[in-house]
């Protein structure tokens, strides 16, 4: 597994100051909500954030700005329902280039946790990573960072602390890198979504289809089903 976890609540501090963070040591967020036992060899359905569950504005620091694509609670619920696994990847360059923190990160993702969970939806795990070959902050300027989508990072860190059944899970991304992750990732199945920033040609999805991986593209989310 890649970086132990770190809890970042017992610094100098103080209880009032301290922001509820999930950093591991490479400097990316894992949020495990739901404890891993009990989910041995399930199939997990991998969903990007931005512009596929909610509506990307482009760098989304705002907690009230937060809009639910319409669709996105039904799918969530149905791999609640189904026994799968259903937790989110999702780059956040813009903590690496100082656009926001990572408390405002929270924020917004706290928001989204409550909203889903209004609509009776359950996200087992969100995973971030920051970094970025073009950083302003040092710290978060990498090259090529493996958590960094179309590296696979992210998702072998929920498969193996889920114990998923890799083949059989889906992912679901509005860009090409998160078809490029789940495929390298060893998934058989991933699907674009086109209510988010990359409007990729159907040619250009099909390309990265071979005969161990299946990719689809829909409208949005809202025309997805489990396989
Ligand atoms: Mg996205």
């Amino acid at each position: 597994m890649n970086g132990t976890y770190v809890d970042r609540t017992q610094s100098a501090m103080s209880a009032r100051e301290r922001p509820k963070l999930s950093l591991l040591e490479n400097k990316c967020w894992a949020d495990i909500r739901t404890p891993p036992d009990g989910s041995k060899g399930k199939p997990c359905l991998f969903l990007d954030r931005d512009g596929v569950v909610i509506e990307d504005e482009g760098y989304q620091s705002d907690p009230n700005a937060i809009v639910i694509i319409p669709g996105a609670s039904d799918v969530i619920r149905s791999a609640n329902q189904k026994g799968w696994v259903c937790g989110m990847v999702t780059n956040q360059s813009g903590i690496g280039r100082g656009y926001y923190t990572w408390a405002d990160f929270e924020a917004v993702q706290s928001e989204v946790n409550r909203l889903l969970e209004e609509d009776g939806c359950r996200i087992d795990f969100v995973l971030a990573c920051p970094h970025h070959p073009d950083a302003e902050i040092p710290e978060f300027r990498h090259k090529n960072h493996p958590w960094r989508k179309p590296n696979p990072g992210m998702i072998e860190y929920a498969a193996q602390a889920y114990d998923i059944d890799i083949e059989h899970s889906s992912m679901i991304g509005d860009k090409l890198s998160d078809l490029e992750a789940a495929k390298e990732a060893g998934l058989t199945h991933a699907v674009h979504v086109l209510s988010g920033q990359e409007q990729l040609s159907p040619d250009q999805v099909q390309q990265l289809q071979s005969a161990s991986f299946h990719v689809e593209q829909i409208s949005s989310i809202k025309n997805f089903r489990l396989r």
